[in-house]
């Protein structure tokens, strides 16, 4: 059995960027809070908050005056930059670069009188500071059934959560471009930031798409590495599954069910946006370990094959 980790899968630029600033941040003072969980990566998380980063909640900004706080990559919505300066808190704003341009142009947008759809998750960070830039006005859908909630009757921009998948984004857009004459599909392709044509979807989950349906289509079994929360990790295994249906979601590789292995020449590791590397290289060595004998036994197992 030969054990890979997809060396196209784990942390996005975004995502790099964020826990860059904050082990930077945690280099100079050994507390700092960030409003939620930095990365829906659990495992990822223990590492950090081992260094002194604690996941904070919205309503705990009253009781932490004068302290420094994270904004992680979904961004915030301006009211949370407005509170924590009357608190007198320090920002360390980590907002992904991509969602910032989003942010901005969807403000643009409202402050010149457009009805701002957004598809996407309205719980999800992102759409809350998606939403945010609109006093509350935007209107989210999450999928064509969402119709009712859009006024036909206004000049109507759509954008999408970086996060969300393309062909669920295209139903909607279709739908609405029926019902709207001048619908305008937001996109950030004249900016100098990786989009793909025609929509907000980062190209940093979109250009994943192809890479892991075939490193799933190429493995018997697949291991995709991933926190529960994930936005990105749910819609990056549904792509998986449907290329390999001998394919599991785990957050470590305690996860792992000797049966899943039954027979396999070949398991391959991956995972989503906020997967780090080192725990799929982790998953990978915990499961070369526990089937050590079966491997050292096999002719052609080699440890080169990551
Ligand atoms: S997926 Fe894209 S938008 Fe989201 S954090 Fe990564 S680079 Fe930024």
């Amino acid at each position: 059995m030969e054990v890979r980790v997809d060396r196209f899968s784990g942390f996005c630029w975004g995502v790099v960027r964020t826990v860059e600033i904050a082990e930077k941040e945690l280099a100079k003072s050994s507390k700092l809070y960030s409003l939620g969980d930095i990365i829906h990566n659990p495992k990822e998380t223990e590492r950090l908050h081992a260094k002194g980063l604690e996941a904070i909640a919205y309503s705990d900004l009253d009781h932490l005056r004068g302290s420094t706080v994270l904004i992680r990559a979904h961004g915030e919505p301006a009211s949370t930059y407005k509170r924590a300066e009357e608190l007198g808190i320090t920002l360390i704003d980590a907002t992904c670069p991509v969602v910032t341009k989003v942010q901005e142009r969807i403000r643009k947008f409202y402050l010149d009188g457009y009805q701002i759809v957004i598809f996407g998750k309205k719980d999800h960070a992102e759409v809350i500071g998606l939403v945010g830039q609109t006093n509350g006005e935007a209107v989210v859908v999450k999928s064509t059934d969402d119709m009712a909630k859009i006024r036909l009757d206004r000049k109507t921009v759509l954008f999408s959560q970086t996060t969300m998948d393309k062909p669920t984004f295209s139903a909607v857009r279709e739908a609405l471009a029926q019902r709207i004459k001048d619908l305008i599909v937001a996109s950030m392709e004249d900016e100098a930031i990786e989009f793909h044509a025609k929509d907000t979807i980062c190209g940093q989950v979109s250009g994943r798409e192809k890479k892991i349906r075939e490193f799933a289509e190429a493995n018997d079994v697949v291991l995709f590495v991933t926190g529960r929360k994930s936005s990105n990790g749910k819609i990056l295994f549904e792509i998986v599954k449907s290329a390999n249906p001998k394919s599991y979601t785990i957050e470590d590789a305690a996860e792992v069910q000797k049966e899943w292995l039954a027979g396999a020449a070949t398991v391959g590791i991956t995972g989503a946006t906020s997967t780090p590397q080192w725990l799929m290289e982790k998953v990978k060595n915990e499961i070369e370990a526990r089937y050590a004998e079966k491997l050292n036994s096999h002719p052609n197992y080699s440890s080169q094959n990551s």
